[in-house]
């Protein structure tokens, strides 16, 4: 039974999307098109809050992020926790452990340019024509 059915969710709720359910061991699922699927199985992603310490800690997000994506992209990260999790906003929160992740800054660290300074005059000025001072 899904809390859509039950009117329990707004359209404006970050949940809507997922359109989740209750499974029977009491633990709120991501629903779908495989949903049917997933409760016969007793298989699916388990929908988590973004902001809970277990969600963003070093349980969940951070080490998908380290041991299995072993520091890769965004989108890779994000791919295998959908395998088995559902977390809302899950992009923002991921940019957020990149950012913090002192491999991952040092692995897409940017050199800084630096700026150079005027030529000389006599490097921009036209000077004598060749062979004017000869012999
Ligand atoms: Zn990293």
């Amino acid at each position: 039974m899904t809390f859509i059915a039950k009117n329990r969710l707004t359209r404006r709720s970050e949940l809507y999307r997922l359109e989740p359910y209750m499974s029977e061991h009491g633990l709120m699922m991501v629903g779908g098109r495989l949903h049917r699927e997933w409760a016969a199985t007793h298989d699916g992603p388990i929908l988590l809050p973004r902001d809970h310490p277990v969600t963003t800690g070093t349980l969940i997000v951070r080490e998908t992020h380290a041991v299995h994506a072993e520091h890769s992209g965004r989108e890779h990260t994000f791919s295998l926790l959908r395998q088995n999790f559902g977390i809302p906003k899950c992009r923002g929160l991921l940019d957020k452990i990149s950012k913090a992740c002192t491999v991952c800054r040092r692995n897409n660290w940017v050199s800084m340019h630096q700026r150079e300074a005027l030529l000389p005059a006599d490097r921009t000025c036209p000077g004598k024509p060749a062979f004017a001072f000869t012999g």
